[in-house]
């Protein structure tokens, strides 16, 4: 008897959606199961980096996504009321040396319609609630259809993966300490360069200002090492920190606000197991760098060149799923241990420990190879 799909991939997040589309176009029959009724509004994690952008760019994606955003090409670097040095990403060794933002709503926009367009099903209000994993196929229970059979499933449910859960893999890390407040503001005047990333470490926490897709707006970052106070979480509240911490403009209009913790963590994967995690179901990092997503669609690019050969008549190809894990699971382990270090040194309370790290933010930016080596980890590790 044959399957409903080759692939049920659950979740239509910008990791989902991506290996949907991708897998499509390589011929497997192709159905998406996503628990949300519509797409997500908000514009949550912005940044696409050279890496990224590069593991896209044969998929003709680069250009549409190109039209939605915003290159940055420097990321400046401040104790409070000092500059430390910048980062430039001009001279990164690609075809696209910056960072593009773009909002996730709108990135995920673009993949649901291309998805479709190569034939994907996206099946909406629809949450899979269990899978039955058997020698040739997953049974997929979900909330809208009959049960499903497919020969693979993606799991790319997202940080809180029910799937990771039903099929036993463990999810071992840490939380950070700490909470983080989000918000999308349009500004006048402000006190640094619009167009520019701006990190600023000082006594009371870490601010990120970042520029969005359109003019004006801009992502406050703030890091509250205590957690929020009540009130904290207001676009005034969190402007007037700002302002505190180094960076003043006036406040027009709040479009989004986000209080969030954050996490390190990498799922134990299954090595023989017919589902697949990708994305944040496999691994979540620090917002430090905005490298979770990227690290996302950078395992739905290299899963829709594994999994094709393992659909193939005859069966999967073991070896070859075997290397995407090992390969997926390396690239996470390196994101993983570098946004670490990046969150540890941005984080920083006592104020010997941050004349330390100033001291050596300065010496690393003052060398053109030490602003490459930043610049290279903004980019995201190499591809293989
Ligand atoms: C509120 C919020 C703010 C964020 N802000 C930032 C940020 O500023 N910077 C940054 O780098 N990252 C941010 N992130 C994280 C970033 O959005 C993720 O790294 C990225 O979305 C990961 O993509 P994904 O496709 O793996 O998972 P997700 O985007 O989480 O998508 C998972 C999808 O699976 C669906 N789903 C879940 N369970 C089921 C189920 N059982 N059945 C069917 N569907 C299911 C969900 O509805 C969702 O659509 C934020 C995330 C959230 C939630």
């Amino acid at each position: 008897m044959g399957v409903d799909a080759d692939v049920v991939v659950v979740g239509a997040g910008p990791v989902g959606l991506t290996a949907a589309l991708l897998l499509a176009r390589a011929g497997l029959g192709v159905v998406v199961l996503e628990r949300r009724a519509g797409q997500v509004t908000e514009s949550r994690a912005t940044d696409l980096h050279a890496r990224t952008l590069e593991a896209l760019s044969p998929s003709g994606l680069v250009e549409s996504l190109q039209g939605l955003g915003r290159r940055v090409d420097k990321v400046e670097m401040w104790s409070p009321g000092r500059r430390l040095g910048e980062v430039e990403l001009g001279g990164l060794r690609s075809s696209y040396p910056y960072i593009l933002t773009v909002p996730q709503c709108a990135t995920e926009g673009l993949l649901a319609s291309e998805a479709e367009r190569a034939g994907v099903r996206v099946h909406r209000s629809a949450a899979v609630r269990s899978v039955t994993e058997h020698a040739e196929e997953v049974s997929v229970v979900s909330d809208a259809l009959d049960p499903l059979r497919a020969r693979w499933v993606v799991a790319a449910d997202g940080a809180s993966s029910t799937l990771r859960a039903v099929t036993g893999s463990a999810f071992p890390g840490r939380t950070y300490s700490g909470t983080w407040l989000l918000a999308d503001l349009r500004v006048e005047d402000p006190s640094l360069d619009p167009s520019h990333v701006h990190m600023v470490g000082g006594p009371r926490g870490l601010l990120v200002v970042l520029p969005m897709h359109l003019d004006g707006w801009v992502r406050v970052v703030l890091h509250l090492p205590h957690g929020p106070a009540s009130g904290s979480d207001s676009p005034d509240a969190i402007a007037a920190e700002a302002a505190a911490r180094g960076w003043r403009a006036t406040v027009r209009e709040c479009r989004w606000t986000s209080t969030f913790r954050t996490h390190r963590r990498l799922a134990a994967r299954p090595g023989r197991s017919r589902v697949l995690l990708a994305g944040d179901a496999a691994h979540v990092c620090s917002p430090i760098g905005g490298q979770g997503l990227n690290l996302g669609l950078r395992d739905a690019v290299s899963l829709a060149t594994a999994l094709p050969g393992a659909t193939a008549r005859g069966g999967p190809s073991a070896e070859g799923l075997r290397a995407w894990h090992r390969e997926r699971r390396a690239e996470a382990l390196r994101v993983l241990a570098r946004t670490d270090l990046a969150t540890r040194a941005w984080t920083l309370r006592s104020a010997p420990a941050r004349a330390v790290r100033d001291a050596a933010l300065r010496g690393v930016l003052a060398s053109p190879a030490g602003r490459r080596v930043l610049a290279e980890a903004v980019a995201g590790p190499p591809q293989p």
